[in-house]
Formats: C-alpha cells, sequence, structure tokens
C-alpha cells in the first residue's frame, strides 16, 4: 500500500458456509478498511466450523451426536441462533423447524440422492422443534427422543451476515455489504443513493426477477433452484416441509426483507414454507418487514408495504 490514508471501495469474495461470502464497503482509509473486511471473513469462517452439520468436528455435530442423551452446553452463538429460530417455529405453526435436519440430512442434492418412501415416513416422525429443549441460562440444548437432529442452514448465513455488519460499524464503517449467497445486509447507501438489491429470477440464469432499493436492512431469498435435481418430473430440492421431510412446493422463491439478517434469513424459508398466500398473510402481519414471492407459475406477489409505495 503506497498511500494509507487514501479512500477506496473495497470488494472481495471468499467461499465459506457453502457458499459465497462477498464483503464490499467504502473505506476512507483502505488499510483499516481491508483490515475490517479480513475481520469479517474470520468471523464468517468461525462461525462456519461451528455450525457446519457436514464437518464431524464442529459443535453442531456434537450437538447432534450427545444431545439425545443429555444436555449438551454450547456455545452462546448456537444458543442465540436456536433460540430465534424456536421463535420462527412457533411464530409459523412450525413451518420453520431446524429439527427437519432428521429427514433432510438423507437426501444428498449434488449426487441426486434421496431416502426411500419408508426411511422417509420415520425421518418425518422425528421432526418437531418441541422435543428440542434449550435452556437458555444453562446454555444447553438437549433433544428428548432419539434420532433427532438439527441443521442451522435456514438461519446461520443471516446470522453471520448481522456479525459481519457489527464488525464492520465498530470499525468506523457506514457504508458496505455483506452477503452469503442469498442472504444480504446493506450497511448505509451508496453515496447519496440506496443500494439496488437484484433478486435473481428463479428460472432465468443471470436474470433478475425484481430490483429493490435497499438502506440499512437486510434482505434474504429461498430459492428451489439452489440445491436441486429432477427425478421422474419432480423436483427435489433443499428446502422441506417439516410435515412429510419431502421438498415445500407451491414457490419458486420467496425473498424477505427486514431489518437483520437473522430474521430476513428465517423468515425467507418460512414463507417459501408457506406458499403465496399464507407466506403473504404472515408477513403482512409483521410492520417493517415485506416480501417478494415468485410462485410455482412464475408469477409475483408482493407485501402490503411494497404495493403502497
Ligand atoms: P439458502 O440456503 O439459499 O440461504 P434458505 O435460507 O431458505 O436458502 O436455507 C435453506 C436451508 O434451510 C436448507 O439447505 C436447510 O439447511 C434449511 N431448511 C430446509 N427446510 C427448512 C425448514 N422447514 N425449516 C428450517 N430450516 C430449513
Ligand atoms: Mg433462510
Ligand atoms: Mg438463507
Amino acid at each position: 500500500a503506497a498511500c494509507t490514508a487514501k479512500a477506496e471501495w473495497l470488494a472481495q469474495t471468499r467461499s465459506m458456509m457453502g457458499t459465497e461470502i462477498r464483503v464490499e464497503l467504502w473505506a476512507e482509509n483502505a488499510e483499516r478498511g481491508s483490515a475490517a473486511q479480513q475481520a469479517v471473513f474470520d468471523e464468517v469462517h468461525r462461525l462456519d466450523l461451528m455450525m457446519n452439520p457436514m464437518n464431524p468436528d464442529s459443535e453442531l455435530s456434537r450437538i447432534n451426536r450427545e444431545a439425545a442423551q443429555e444436555p449438551v452446553v454450547t456455545t452462546p452463538e448456537i444458543v442465540e441462533v436456536v433460540q430465534r429460530a424456536l421463535y420462527y417455529s412457533d411464530l409459523s405453526g412450525g413451518a420453520f423447524d431446524i429439527t427437519f435436519a432428521s429427514a433432510g440430512r438423507l437426501y444428498d442434492y449434488r449426487g441426486h440422492v434421496k431416502p426411500s418412501a419408508d426411511a422417509l415416513v420415520q425421518a418425518a416422525e422425528k421432526i418437531d422443534y418441541h422435543h428440542l429443549r434449550l435452556d437458555p441460562e444453562a446454555g444447553s440444548i438437549a433433544f428428548d427422543q432419539p434420532g433427532m437432529a438439527i441443521d442451522l442452514g435456514g438461519i446461520a448465513k443471516g446470522y453471520a451476515v448481522d456479525r459481519g455488519i457489527a464488525i464492520l460499524r465498530a470499525a468506523g464503517i457506514t457504508s458496505a455489504v455483506v452477503a452469503a449467497g442469498g442472504d444480504s445486509r446493506v450497511l448505509g447507501n451508496l453515496g447519496d443513493r440506496p443500494r439496488v438489491i437484484g433478486i435473481r429470477h428463479p428460472r432465468k440464469d443471470g436474470e433478475y426477477a425484481a430490483l429493490i432499493p435497499l438502506q440499512d436492512t437486510a434482505i434474504s431469498t429461498s430459492g428451489d433452484y439452489e440445491r436441486y435435481f429432477e427425478e421422474d418430473g419432480v423436483r427435489y430440492h433443499h428446502i422441506i416441509n417439516p410435515r412429510t421431510g419431502g421438498s415445500a412446493g407451491g414457490v419458486q422463491s420467496a425473498s424477505v426483507i427486514a431489518p437483520h439478517g437473522i430474521d430476513s434469513d428465517a423468515m425467507s424459508t418460512t414463507v417459501f414454507v408457506l406458499g403465496v398466500e399464507k407466506g403473504l398473510a404472515f408477513i403482512n402481519a409483521r410492520p417493517g418487514v415485506e416480501a417478494i414471492i415468485v410462485d410455482s407459475e412464475g408469477r409475483l406477489h408482493y407485501s402490503d408495504g411494497l404495493l403502497q409505495e
């Protein structure tokens, strides 16, 4: 770095959490800006090691192995995310449920593997967040039946994005975007105008279904095109209906705008599972939260707050 006091727009992408993590920021001081950017990547890496259900050495895998025997005292980060997940489970009547994993872990979307009908019925019986016991004071998690498992894939990326923005703010950054795949959070704006975030078209690669100006908010998109395979005309994808253990039907994508990423992430998955009608009712009952849904025919549906603008 020749001139350390130079102001600069920094943008960098790294592969983590099974997706692309992107940190963009305006730095009055390029050296300090790039240190803050690195601190965000370090934090996301730490959370990935902690919460990755595929890594046998992760804290989350330890919970999945041990929590049916006895309460597992775990990290404050997992306690916080699980507590928020349970909040959305209650609010959505179980559409959002991190215990979907007993069935979810039987799929391998890359390998085109799905469970047999029998295995799926058995695994789906183990899905029910009421059997997940979280003790926030003790910082512990227990499963009150064997065969259960949890997966934070529907909420952890939004949480990671929030942590990233907190790190940047503490470093004095006032204009930034942190994105983890389909979960983004915007800090400030771009010069004198809000930043425009595109919602990917669920069926046309490289095209947008909608463009929305955003400032100091988070947006998450859940789509049936991220991880899927097709067999006999059926699309098997990674968002699971907790009642059946099968892929949730009815929509192609659900995007939710909310102040925090942990909430937009959980709600995008929730709205995807609820479908157009129940999903919009869920969002319209929540002030300060908006949604854009692309239904199975490719039609767009907007929450009330977006229609009024
Ligand atoms: P993305 O992975 O693109 O961010 P989502 O935020 O919707 O999309 O997350 C999808 C992930 O959520 C799945 O890969 C899985 O880990 C998890 N998941 C799937 N179904 C559910 C569900 N019903 N409740 C909670 N989490 C779910
Ligand atoms: Mg989500
Ligand atoms: Mg997400």
